[in-house]
């Protein structure tokens, strides 16, 4: 405690003569530096120089964090929040050629209940650990670059799954859509890779939609819209996933080429008991209607949740009322117990 006290008056000494304000030749006002300090203790040598020179790093990051100008001690659970990252990542790195990455494929239905698709929506199988969800996994994939791969698994296995439905009369309507994350749509031979994934399996392109969230399409739009024209092209469709809670204006929704926009989870979830919820929602769905894109909803749970979106002209649903998100053996089941029909 006593070298942590000394430590931190020697710190705060630093910082402070680094803050005194400083004339530059020539130049009439005078400036001001402010200083992050990171700082950790030890004793003896256990650890090695760069592991002592990585802690002071990481305390460095943390000020900055506080709000920079400000002095931050390395701490254990700094350490174990980056251990268990770290330990993800490289587990993370071995998940695709270890085949622990599945699809779970989520039933999208009309307003009959009748099966019109699925969402594929990723999992990870992590031995020693169990089933780690997407939003866990997906933002270090992006950030590490690993969605790379993993995207293109992704495709490859929908494609695959489309190919195997198109042999069967009770699935070979079915639409599958696949979640597209920033990094891999603006990767530069993406296109290529949709296209040679199409040409491969030899499926109905139009069977193929793929989600984009407005956080992909309002980076570059004249990048996106034309890239997402060579995707039309082809075939395929897109839906916007999320929507409403990104700040998508009305004249680029008209430009962007979607077929579908998706009501995000968020307002259908109160639908029923907050007026905002609700606001929102009819006027996604009239806005919708004259853009002459369609609607899903997503998120849909409750049978009064569905009566309300139908009520306001939604005809597509998806939610844990009509099947939750499930490996593709059990589709098997649910289409041979009741064909194409949900069972509410
Ligand atoms: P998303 O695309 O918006 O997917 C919808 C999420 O809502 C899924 O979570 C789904 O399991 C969940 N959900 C579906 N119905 C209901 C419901 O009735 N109630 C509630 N409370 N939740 C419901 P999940 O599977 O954990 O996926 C989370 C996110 O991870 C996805 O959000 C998507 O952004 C991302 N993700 C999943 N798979 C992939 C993938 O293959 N590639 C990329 N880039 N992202 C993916
Ligand atoms: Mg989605
Ligand atoms: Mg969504």
């Amino acid at each position: 405690e006593s070298a942590a006290r000394q430590a931190e008056m020697i710190a705060e000494k630093v910082r402070l003569a680094l803050n005194q304000p400083y004339a530059l030749a020539g130049v009439e006002h005078m400036h001001q530096s402010t200083a992050s300090i990171g700082m950790t203790l030890f004793h003896g040598l256990d650890d090695s120089t760069d592991v002592l020179l990585k802690q002071a790093d990481v305390a460095l990051y943390q000020a900055k964090d506080a709000g920079r100008n400000r002095l931050r001690f390395f701490n254990p659970a700094m350490q174990a929040a980056i251990d268990t990252r770290t330990a993800m990542e490289n587990a993370l790195r071995n998940a695709l050629s270890q085949n622990e990455l599945h699809l779970y494929y989520q039933p999208q239905v009309d307003q009959y209940g009748q099966t019109i698709g699925a969402e594929a929506l990723l999992r990870w199988q992590r031995p020693g650990i169990g089933i780690v969800s997407p939003a866990q996994f997906i933002p270090l994939a992006e950030e590490t670059g690993l969605i790379l791969p993993i995207g293109a698994w992704v495709v490859h296995s929908a494609c695959n799954q489309l190919m195997a439905w198109a042999g069967d009369s009770r699935t070979c309507d079915l639409q599958l859509a696949i979640n597209v994350s920033a990094r891999q749509f603006h990767q530069a031979d993406f296109v290529a890779q949709i296209a040679a994934c199409i040409a491969r399996s030899g499926i109905n392109p139009g069977r193929l939609k793929l989600e984009l969230t407005e956080s992909v399409v309002l980076e570059n739009v004249e990048d996106v819209i034309s890239r997402m024209q060579e995707i039309k092209a082809l075939g395929v469709g897109f839906s916007l996933d999320d929507f409403g809670t990104g700040y998508s204006s009305l004249s680029y929704l008209k430009r962007l080429p979607l077929d579908q926009v998706k009501i995000d989870q968020s307002f259908v979830r109160d639908i029923t008991v907050d007026p905002n919820d609700a606001a929102i929602v009819r006027a996604i769905l009239a806005m919708s209607q004259s853009l002459g894109l369609n609607v899903i909803a997503e998120g849909v749970e409750t049978q009064a949740q569905q009566d309300f979106l139908h009520a306001n002209g939604c005809t597509a649903f998806q939610g844990y009322l009509f099947g939750k998100p499930m490996p593709i053996s059990d589709w098997g089941k649910r289409l041979s117990t009741s064909p194409l029909q949900n069972e509410k």
